[in-house]
């Protein structure tokens, strides 16, 4: 991978606060925080990664069109829209975890800081280091806790102190008061909210930038739903989070910034409307855009 823009240090995290917790306000159609109606504007913040006239393609199917996106650093970004308007598929672009599907062709560019992703010399190893992903179904592997966490460490050479690397990446996550005494079960002994916590911790291992969550508490109930999006919360402070959800009072509870897709009549997805989260949820420009945050389609 490139040397230079790319060596980017994650700054370190930070304690849980009680402003982002979800709190419902009158006006507002689906559940938001008062804090995130009082956020400053998502677009002060700079970039991390950018796409710029993106078509991705599944051998001759073009499976999303003409994204033209900003995922400001810091923030917490929503994709939604209805089924199969590509936002899993948008969302791998972002790490290139596509590149693992034979026959995809990507179009366009998508800068990582001020580098091209998709760049020959760029190693999409690294890249999946960086850019790391937590997927809706909790995966651990048929490991211990501890083993799970130091994975991707051991994988890539970690020489420090792993013991540590290992308890704050679960302290991060969450979930380390809970699996303390008791780092050499098996990861698949846990619950599926504490499996999920512990995929998030695994991600956190390998020091990425930016974490990307693919319907991260669809297969959770609403109690574990509700500790991932106060833990996203906190992230947030250290990580860059892009999730993608079909359950719009999560992405208007959990996200800063929300970029809504649709398909066309050639079953692309597009980009409808990107905004702050509050506007796209109290004030959006686009006619369609109201219409699928009120449940009127999708
Ligand atoms: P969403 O996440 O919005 O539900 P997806 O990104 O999963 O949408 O899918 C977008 C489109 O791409 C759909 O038409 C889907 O069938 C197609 N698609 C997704 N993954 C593949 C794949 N591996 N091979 C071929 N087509 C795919």
């Amino acid at each position: 991978m490139h040397p230079t823009t790319l060596d980017v240090e994650t700054p370190p995290g930070s304690t849980r606060t009680s402003a982002d917790d979800p709190v419902d306000r009158p006006g507002v159609r689906v559940g938001m925080s008062a804090a995130a109606a009082q956020r400053p504007e998502a677009e002060s913040a700079p970039p991390i990664i950018s796409l710029r006239d993106v078509h991705f393609y599944y051998g001759a199917f073009r499976a999303v069109k003409d994204i033209s996106i900003t995922i400001p650093a810091n923030r917490i970004t929503a994709l939604i829209g209805p089924s199969g308007c590509g936002k899993s598929t948008l969302l791998r672009t972002m790490n290139r975890m596509n590149d693992l599907i034979p026959g995809t062709r990507l179009e366009g560019e998508i800068r990582y800081h001020d580098e091209n992703l998709y760049a020959p010399y760029v190693d999409p190893v690294e890249v999946r280091r960086r850019i790391g992903m937590v997927f809706q179904k909790p995966n651990p592997f048929p490991k211990s806790i501890y083993d799970n966490v130091a994975f991707g460490p051991r994988l890539t050479g970690f020489k420090g102190d792993l013991d540590g690397l290992v308890e704050e990446s679960l302290q991060r996550a969450a979930i380390w008061g809970e699996v303390k005494d008791k780092l050499k079960q098996s990861g698949l002994s846990l619950s599926g909210g504490q499996q999920q916590r512990l995929c998030i911790a695994r991600a956190i291992a390998t020091q990425p930038e930016v974490i990307l969550m693919d319907e991260p508490c669809s297969a959770l109930d609403p109690r574990a739903t509700l500790q991932i999006e106060e833990l996203m919360a906190e992230l947030k402070q250290a990580y860059t989070i892009v999730i993608v959800t079909h359950n719009m009072q999560q992405a208007a509870r959990a996200s800063d910034r929300t970029v809504f897709l649709n398909m066309a009549d050639d079953r692309a997805g597009y980009v409808v409307e990107q905004d702050e989260t509050i506007t796209i949820f109290t004030n959006p420009a686009n006619q369609m855009t109201e219409d699928y945050v009120s449940g009127r389609f999708g």
